[in-house]
């Protein structure tokens, strides 16, 4: 648990330490080692924020049916609408819409994206952030304007989960039964379920024997901690708080725990890597000064900003843009060049490291708080309070040294035979990203001759982009398995909804009756994600474990449930140069 106490200078032994650093983070089990919030761990699923809901079961017939009602589902229904189809519901589990932002109420959560190029349709609902990276709460009542905006109350069925889809071939229609009875037929079915919306646990031994009080972030109990997402929490004086995980929002969190408790304990397996934030209020004068059309613009700008793109004119000055500015995972056949940029992420992760020293006052804790890998591996944090809250005598870093939590007790956390008490155990430890489809959604599409998705994608997802799906005709998915992925999570599903709701218009006008993915299209599409994915496969090889390299292992669907890692633009190219053709390629439609 002591950590390594003595650093690296030169650039081998800095690759020696990467190499250790991961070595001790591989684990067998790769995503087998989480768990679901079901069976012993059912009541963490609960949700805290919904008001009782008492209604009759509807039986409708529409156009088409949306599944989730976070910003995919959202955008969706948005862009049906100005496309002139309006009918349609959407159907979530949640009280609301927002998905993310309905869940993730935990105090100190905010976007890490700017707000300019992270909140879809500023222009057309003439909103202005308040503030450069928006918090949560700003962000959930956003999303309930765009739900009001764009008309979209009426067409949803909130607190409310699919338990089957099915395609009925006579009808040529999907049938979707809800745990309400509600039947809804629809000529098409959205999954827009969400990217990181299946909360997960770590499968910590003992852990479902602990006594005291526990949920996972996104489950954020303000019954029991006092306070809410702009109120300070004013129970936790006199706890003792446990927090497992620290990527991106324990990082958010623990700021917050460490104003608020008694003893704050962060369980650390993998440091993050933290850079500056500077958030600040929103510049009116500027934001009414920009010229229509350049919300697209930035949202462009920044994502090539990001991805290596280099843009002559970067629009978005932030941590994001001096970390990721140069791509240095891509394989380049160049020897000094490679060098060069491995040099170059050296060089960026050093400067986070060194921050790390900046501002710890203990050298201890320090040493222990820094991120020996590269700066693609993981995702990349900026705060301004994380580091800084492990300078208060009542937080407490306890490293497991790459291994992880030993196990839970009805009373505590062991690690390395001690036993840390604590009255609150939270975890922040992520949710499921490239696990199957059906796993995620939480029901099992059955599509033409019942044949479900589970069955049919045995070995994981076959699609074309993504979205469309050989045996699953007028389904259309938005995820990120077999699509596009990339630091501003929004730039993707908001050109995920537009190819989606351009799909089903088209449809609909021309008189299609159905579409589906042809099985060749598939293939191509497979090969096209393996060939992107082997120009970054030896950086990825040498990254410590995480979701974006599914646990670096023992994903049995891994060689098929993977993102295109190239640059979102280059996939979102993919999408427009298919729309432009005009004729559907690669797809069998019927009339
Ligand atoms: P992550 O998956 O990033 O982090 C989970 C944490 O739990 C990791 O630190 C992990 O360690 C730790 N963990 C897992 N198992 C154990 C164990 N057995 N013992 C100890 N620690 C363990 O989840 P987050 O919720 O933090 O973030 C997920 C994503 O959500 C982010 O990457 C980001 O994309 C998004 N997000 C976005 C925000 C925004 O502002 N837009 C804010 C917050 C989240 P290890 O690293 O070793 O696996």
């Amino acid at each position: 648990m002591t950590g390594e106490q003595s650093e690296p200078g030169t650039l081998e032994e800095v690759r020696e330490r990467y190499r250790r650093e991961r070595e001790k983070r591989l684990r067998s089990d790769g995503l087998f080692q989480f768990q679901e919030l079901t069976g012993a761990f059912e009541d963490l699923d609960r949700d805290p924020f919904a008001e009782e809901l008492v209604r009759d079961p509807v039986v409708d017939e529409v156009d088409v049916v949306i599944i989730g009602a976070g910003f995919a589902g959202m955008l969706t229904a948005a862009h049906l609408q100005q496309a002139g189809v309006h009918s349609f519901r959407m159907i979530d589990k949640a009280g609301d819409f927002g998905g993310t932002w309905y869940w993730n109420r935990y105090p100190g959560c905010m976007c890490d994206v700017e707000s300019y190029t992270y909140l879809p349709l500023l222009e057309e609902t003439g909103y202005m952030p308040t503030e450069k990276y928006a918090s949560a709460p700003e962000i959930f009542a956003y999303c309930q304007l765009v739900g009001r905006h764009f008309d979209l109350y009426p067409h949803a069925l909130f607190q409310t989960e699919v338990d089957t889809a099915d395609w009925d071939e006579d009808l040529g229609r999907w049938v979707v039964v809800t745990d309400r009875g509600d039947r809804i037929t629809g000529r098409f079915v959205v999954c827009a379920g969400g990217i990181l919306s299946k909360a997960k646990l770590p499968g910590i031994p003992g852990i479902e024997n602990f006594a005291g009080t526990a949920f996972h972030t996104s489950r954020w109990d303000y019954s029991y901690t006092g306070g809410g997402p702009t109120e300070p929490m004013d129970r936790l004086a006199d706890k003792r708080v446990g927090i497992i995980g620290t990527g991106a929002t324990a990082v958010q969190v623990v700021p917050q725990l460490a104003r608020a408790a008694k003893e704050v304990y962060v369980f650390q397996r993998t440091p993050s890597a933290v850079g500056v934030r500077n958030n600040g209020p929103t510049d009116e004068a500027w934001f009414r000064s920009l010229q229509p059309g350049w919300q697209q613009q930035r949202i462009r700008n920044f994502t090539q900003a990001v991805t290596g793109k280099k843009p002559g004119n970067v629009l978005v000055d932030d941590g994001w843009v001096d970390v990721m500015w140069e791509d240095t995972q891509s394989r380049t056949d160049d020897p000094e060049e490679a060098a060069r940029l491995e040099q170059s992420d050296f060089e960026t992760m050093e400067a986070i490291r060194h921050r790390v020293d900046q501002v710890v006052e203990d050298p201890e804790t320090a040493a222990k708080l820094k991120p020996w890998y590269g700066k693609h591996c993981k995702r990349v944090c900026f705060h301004d309070d994380y580091l800084p809250a492990f300078n208060r005598p009542n937080v407490h870093l306890v490293d497991t040294d790459g291994r992880g939590v030993d196990s839970v007790t009805p009373t505590g956390v062991v690690v390395d035979g001690t036993e840390y008490p604590v009255d609150l155990l939270v975890f922040a430890s992520g949710f499921e990203v490239t696990t199957d489809l059906e796993r995620r959604l939480g029901f099992d599409p059955r599509g033409r001759d019942g044949v479900p998705m589970s069955e049919r994608w045995h070995d994981g997802a076959h699609t074309l982009h993504g979205v469309l799906a050989n045996g699953f005709p007028n389904l259309l998915m938005i995820s990120i398995v077999q699509a596009g992925f990339g630091t501003n999570f929004l730039h993707f599903l908001s050109e995920a909804a537009t190819h989606v709701s351009w799909i089903i218009s088209r449809c609909l006008q021309e008189g299609i009756r159905t579409i589906e993915a042809s099985e060749e299209a598939e293939d191509e599409w497979h090969g096209i994600l393996l060939r992107v994915a082997g120009q970054i496969a030896d950086y990825s090889r040498n990254c410590t474990p995480g979701y974006y390299n599914s646990e670096q292992g023992n994903n049995p669907h891994g060689y098929r449930n993977l993102t295109y890692t190239g640059s979102l633009e280059d996939y979102v190219g993919y999408l427009e140069r298919w729309r432009a053709e005009g004729d559907f390629p690669g797809a069998v439609v019927t009339r």
